[in-house]
């Protein structure tokens, strides 16, 4: 701990010393008006830097950027883009332990999970890069006396707009497509945890992004963010976040018809039958919910579990949770470190005091703990006797919070999955391969895993229904997004 903690100080201290500037046009400039905000770590919620609070004129200025470079990246080939998107992963890599580090003390996200994050970022470049050469083809379609030709093309440049929760790993899966379709790109990190989306920006421009292709423009979301869903340049807005905030951009979009991707929240469930393998769907339902502090969009916050073995199971689960370490982010043994800002802290506190009120059983946590430096440390949280009307059991807590509720059969597993706003994932564990099939065709998610954990395959359509999102990502999905499509008739 004592050596990833210096090393992390010398990574912080530029960001204590110059802060956190925006980069338009290739150039570090501090927001037009000069305003900042403060940025805490979770950790000891001592300042880590002061960013620049971004306003209407510098999205306008960052857009102006985004449009000027665009005819140019469009039109490079896409062999040269893939070689030099090739070349962003080679820096990130290079530059992994830093990002890591700087993540950790920026979110309160634990190392175990990060030092991996950085490499992702890589993956996600590597794997679009390689499909950039291909991205505009299309297909020919005949007919009677006509032959048609589609062929798609980058629609313009775009917004990207990212949360707070692993925000490294986020920004390159929402930029790195756009690039590689040939867009160019205005990033507006989330507020609460800036500091690596302004390393990625810098790398990859080191890497040799020419100027303007890419530019990060810092601030709130109702300033900077929404000035970005606005602006008439900006054809498209890929956004992960809140549900609600999903609404305020389809809001704010409407005047300048805005093409919008969205990643939203999630309520998902992981559903246990008896028959399923209980040793490995346990540590799979604890690794889902209690991993990255819980404040993951497909993390499984509620448990279904067959009321036949509810007791034994729920049992099993509470005791793996109170085993689980929580501490310091930069500690290799922790695998729970604080939660994002004291204000999302009291979020998820409140849902604890609220599970008591409606009356279910703490069966592991319930309550902040003491952690080094004092920040937003909470217990791995079990709530057990619960229903699926509780609000518990109906709201995103985004925190390493689980509900458990009991089913009687598959009719009932499956009304109470369903039974949610949200749609974005769902993990089913049973040795039935009849009722795997049946359960999944009628389970109301975008993405479902049987009798595994999350595990991405970056081919596949990534993407929520419901209240959980509106459009998929991974594979050829995310160029379609950033992308136009044509049609051309010829008579024959
Ligand atoms: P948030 O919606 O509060 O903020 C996300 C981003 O939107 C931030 O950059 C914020 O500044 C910006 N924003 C806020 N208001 C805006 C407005 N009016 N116009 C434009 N931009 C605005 O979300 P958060 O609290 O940062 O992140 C947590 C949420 O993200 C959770 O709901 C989680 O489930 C979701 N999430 C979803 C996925 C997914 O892939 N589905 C992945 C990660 C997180």
């Amino acid at each position: 701990l004592e050596e990833n903690l210096s090393k992390a100080e010398i990574h912080l201290e530029r960001f204590r010393n110059d802060g956190v500037l925006n980069q338009v046009n290739g150039e570090a400039v501090p927001a037009a008006s000069g305003e900042t905000f403060e940025v805490i770590s979770p950790v000891d919620l001592k300042p880590l830097a002061r960013v620049a609070r971004s306003g209407a004129e510098d999205v306008a200025r960052a857009a102006a950027a985004a449009k000027g470079a665009f005819e140019a990246w469009a039109g490079m080939p896409g062999e040269k883009r893939k070689a030099l998107l090739h070349r962003i992963a080679d820096a990130i890599v290079a530059r992994a332990e830093e990002i890591a580090l700087v993540e950790c003390m920026d979110t309160g996200q634990s190392l175990r999970f990060m030092s991996k994050a950085a490499l992702r970022g890589a993956e996600n470049f590597r794997f679009f890069a390689d499909r950039a050469p291909e991205a505009r083809d299309g297909q020919s379609l005949r007919a009677a006396g006509q032959l048609n030709i589609t062929s798609r093309s980058p629609i313009g440049p775009v917004g990207v707009i990212t949360p707070w929760n692993t925000p490294f790993m986020l920004s390159t899966w929402k930029i790195a497509p756009a690039l590689a379709a040939g867009c160019t790109v205005v990033h507006k990190p989330a507020e609460f945890s800036p500091l690596t989306a302004r390393l990625l920006v810098e790398i990859a421009e080191s890497a040799g992004l020419p100027k303007g292709v890419w530019n990060l423009v810092n601030g709130l979301g109702e300033e900077a963010g929404k000035a970005l869903t606005e602006h008439t340049a900006i054809k498209a807005i890929g956004f992960v976040g809140e549900s609600r905030t999903g609404s305020h951009i389809m809001r704010q979009g409407a005047a300048t018809l805005k093409r919008v991707h969205f990643e939203l929240g999630g309520k998902n469930p992981v559903i246990v039958f008896a028959d399923a393998d209980l040793e490995r769907a346990a540590d799979a339902a604890v690794f889902m919910i209690y991993s990255l502090n819980g404040e993951r969009c497909t993390s499984s916050s509620r448990l279904l579990v067959e009321r036949s073995i509810y007791d034994a199971f729920t049992r099993k689960v509470a005791e793996k949770a109170k085993r689980i370490k929580v501490g310091h982010p930069l500690d290799p043994e922790t695998v729970v470190g604080p939660l994002i800002h004291p204000v999302h802290e009291e979020k998820v506190l409140s849902y604890m005091r609220l599970a008591r009120e409606e009356g279910v059983t703490i069966a592991a946590g319930g309550g902040k703990v003491e952690g080094p430096g004092g920040g937003c440390y909470v217990a791995p949280t079990l709530f057990t006797n619960a229903n699926n009307k509780m609000r518990v059991a109906q709201e995103e807590i985004f925190g390493p919070v689980l509900t458990a509720i009991p089913f009687d059969d598959e009719a009932d597993a499956l009304a109470l999955a369903n039974d949610v706003a949200y749609g974005l994932t769902g993990y089913l564990w049973t040795s039935d391969l009849g009722r795997a099939l049946r359960m999944t065709e009628r389970l109301e998610a975008g993405m479902l895993w049987v009798n595994s954990e999350n595990v991405r395959h970056l081919p596949t359509p990534f993407g929520g229904v419901k209240s959980s999102g509106i459009g998929r990502d991974g594979g050829d999905w995310s160029f379609d997004f950033y992308m136009e499509t044509k049609n051309v008739a010829f008579a024959t």
